[in-house]
C-alpha cells in the first residue's frame, strides 16, 4: 500500500451508502478525499435493505415527522439523480379487519401524500380488491386496499455508482482496506490501514476523520480511536427471503401483521418476489449474519396470512440479512427505535476532529451527507456550495420517465443482442451500458459467458470501473445474477477473476 506524504482533507471510514455519499459531496466541494472500506463497497448494511426510497409510512405512528418529511422529499430528487437504478413503485396496503381501522390508514396516507414535495409520483387511491386484478393473489376476505407511491432502489448499485462518481471527481477509494488505528498530533490524523487481501500495512495523513462505519461505528471509536466507553448504536437485525414470483402485476404489497409490525412483498428481479423484513435486536459482529429459522417462519406466516396460496419454505430461493445501525434512543422495542440520523463532532481543528455518523437510511443519505459537509465546513472552512441536489450519478443522464427510451436506443444500436440483456444492462449502467458494450455487435463479441447472460466484457468492466474483485461482489452486489448463475458457472467466474488478478500483479 503506497504511503502518502501529502495530507488529505477528509478521510472517510466506510464504503456504505453514507461513507460514499459523504465522499462524493466533499470531493465535489473541493476537499481532497480518501475513503477506506474494509470489505467490498456496500458489503455491510447497504446491500441488505428492503431497497425502498420511501418516506416510511409506519414512522408516522412514531411521530417521526422530521424524518418522514425529509425522506418523502428525497424520493423524486434521487429518482431524477439515478433513474436507471431508482424508479417509482406503487404499494398496495390491504385493510385488515381487527388491525388498524380504515379511517386511520386513510389519514396516514393523506399526511404521507401532502407532507413532502411530490410532483411526479401519483397520489393515493382506494382499491376494491374484489373487482381489481390486484386483489386476485390475495385471500377472498380482503376487500379494500389503499394504493400509494414510493420508489425502489438497487441499494448496492447506488453505493457503487456514488463511489464511481466520487472517484471520477478525484476521490481515492480503497476497498479491502481496514482502518486499524488513528492517532492525532497537532491537528493532523495519522490513520493506520491494513489491506485485508495482502495484510500489508500503511498509513495516510488527514486533517479530518469521518467515521461512517455503520454497524461498526462504535467499534471504530473503541478500537481505532481508543475510547472504551462508546455505546451509541442499537443494532437491529432485519432479514428478507426471496421466493419465486408470487404474482404477475408490478405492485408491491404492504402487509400489516397482528404484532403491529409490517412486511413488504415486492416484485424482484423480474422472476421473483422479495419478502421482508424482520426487526430483532442484535449483539455481536454483524459479519456474515444470516436469517434465522424463526425469522424465516415469521416471514412465511406473515405473507401466508394474505396470499391465497400459502408461501412455503420450498418457494425460497435466497435470503439475506443485515443490521440497521440505529442511533440508540433507548426505545423499548426494536421497531420503535428512531430511523433518523445523528451527527456528532468530537475535537477541533487544532487537536484533530472526528465526525461520527449514527443511523441514517438509504433514502436520506444525500441529506445526511449535506449535514456532515456542514460540520466539515465549520472545521476546515467552506470551499464549495451544496451541489448534489439536481446532480446525476454515472449513467443516470436521462429524464426520470425516459428509461424505455434508453432501452429502445440500445436496441437500435445493438439489434442482434437479446432485448433481455440490453434491458438489464440499461438498468444497471444506464447511459454507460453503451460504453460497456462498445463496438460489440453479437453475443460472441462479449466473450465467455459465466452463466445467465453475464459476459467477460461485463465482468472486466465491473473490475476496472466498480472495484469488483470476487464472484460474490459481481453476483450479489454489482448484479443480482447470483439468483440465476449455478455453482459451476460461479467456479468458472472465480477462476477467471483469479487469473485476471494474477496477470495484473505480474
Ligand atoms: P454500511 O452500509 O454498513 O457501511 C459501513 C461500512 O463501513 C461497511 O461496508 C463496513 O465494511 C465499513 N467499515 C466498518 N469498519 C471499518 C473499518 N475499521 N475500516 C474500513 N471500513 C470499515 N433504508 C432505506 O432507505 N430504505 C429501506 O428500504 C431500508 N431497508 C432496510 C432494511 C434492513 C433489513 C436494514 C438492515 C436496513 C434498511 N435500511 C433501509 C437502512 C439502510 O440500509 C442503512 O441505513 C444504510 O445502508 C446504512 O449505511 P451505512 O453506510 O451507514 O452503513
Amino acid at each position: 500500500m503506497p504511503k502518502r506524504d501529502n495530507i488529505t482533507d477528509v478521510f472517510v471510514i466506510g464504503g456504505g451508502v453514507n461513507g460514499c455519499g459523504i465522499a462524493r459531496d466533499a470531493i465535489g466541494r473541493g476537499y481532497s478525499v480518501f475513503l477506506a472500506e474494509m470489505g467490498d463497497l456496500a458489503s455491510g448494511t447497504s446491500s441488505a435493505a428492503t431497497k425502498l426510497i420511501h418516506g416510511g409510512l409506519r414512522y408516522l405512528e412514531y411521530y417521526e415527522f422530521r424524518l418522514v418529511h425529509e425522506a418523502l422529499a428525497e424520493r423524486e430528487i434521487l429518482w431524477a439523480m439515478a433513474p436507471h437504478i431508482i424508479w417509482p413503485m406503487r404499494f398496495v396496503l390491504p385493510h385488515h379487519k381487527g388491525l388498524r381501522p380504515a379511517w386511520f390508514l386513510r389519514l396516514g396516507l393523506f399526511v404521507y401524500d401532502h407532507l413532502g414535495a411530490r410532483k411526479l409520483l401519483p397520489p393515493t387511491r382506494t382499491i376494491d380488491l374484489r373487482s381489481d386484478p390486484i386483489g386476485r393473489p390475495l385471500k377472498a376476505g380482503y376487500s379494500k386496499a389503499f394504493e400509494y407511491s414510493d420508489c425502489w432502489v438497487d441499494d448496492a448499485r447506488l453505493v457503487a455508482l456514488t463511489a464511481r462518481d466520487a472517484a471520477d471527481r478525484g476521490a481515492i477509494i480503497q476497498t479491502r482496506t481496514k482502518v486499524i488505528g488513528a492517532t492525532r498530533e497537532n491537528g493532523i490524523w495519522t490513520i493506520k490501514l491494513q489491506n485485508l487481501d495482502t495484510n500489508l500495512k500503511g498509513s495516510v495523513k488527514a486533517r479530518l476523520l469521518v467515521n461512517a462505519a455503520g454497524p461498526w461505528v462504535d467499534d471504530v471509536i473503541r478500537q481505532a480511536l481508543g475510547q472504551n466507553e462508546a455505546h451509541h448504536v442499537r443494532l437491529v437485525k432485519g432479514s428478507h427471503i426471496v421466493v419465486r414470483k408470487l404474482y404477475e402485476h408490478d405492485r408491491a404489497y404492504f402487509f400489516q401483521n397482528k404484532d403491529g409490525r409490517i412486511i413488504f412483498a415486492i416484485p424482484y428481479e423480474r422472476d421473483f418476489t422479495l419478502i421482508g423484513t424482520t426487526d430483532q435486536d442484535f449483539t455481536g459482529d454483524p459479519h456474515g449474519i444470516r436469517i434465522s429459522d424463526e425469522e424465516q417462519a415469521y416471514l412465511l406466516a406473515a405473507a401466508s396470512e394474505y396470499f391465497e396460496k400459502p408461501v412455503t419454505v420450498a418457494d425460497i430461493v435466497w435470503s439475506y440479512a443485515g443490521v440497521r445501525p440505529l442511533y440508540d434512543d433507548h426505545a423499548s422495542k426494536a421497531q420503535e427505535a428512531t430511523r433518523d440520523y445523528v451527527i456528532r463532532t468530537e475535537g477541533d481543528p487544532t487537536s484533530g476532529a472526528v465526525i461520527n455518523v449514527f443511523g441514517g437510511k438509504l433514502t436520506t443519505h444525500r441529506r445526511l451527507s449535506e449535514e456532515v459537509l456542514g460540520h466539515i465546513e465549520k472545521l476546515l472552512g467552506a470551499r464549495g456550495k451544496p451541489w448534489t441536489k439536481g446532480s446525476k450519478l454515472p449513467g443516470g443522464e436521462f429524464g426520470p420517465r425516459e428509461f424505455d427510451v434508453q432501452v429502445d436506443r440500445l436496441n437500435e444500436l445493438y439489434p442482434s443482442l437479446p432485448d433481455r440483456l440490453l434491458r438489464r444492462l440499461a438498468r444497471q449502467f444506464g447511459t454507460r451500458a453503451a460504453t460497456l458494450l462498445g463496438a460489440a455487435r453479437r453475443m460472441e463479441d462479449l466473450g465467455e459467458v459465466f452463466g445467465a447472460d453475464l459476459t467477460r466484457r461485463e465482468v472486466d468492466y465491473l473490475v476496472e470501473n466498480e472495484w469488483a474483485r470476487t464472484a460474490e461482489d459481481i453476483l450479489w452486489r454489482r448484479t443480482k445474477l447470483g439468483l440465476r448463475v449455478g455453482l459451476n458457472d460461479k467456479a468458472r467466474l472465480e477462476t477467471y477473476l483469479a487469473s485476471r488478478s494474477s496477470k495484473g500483479k505480474k
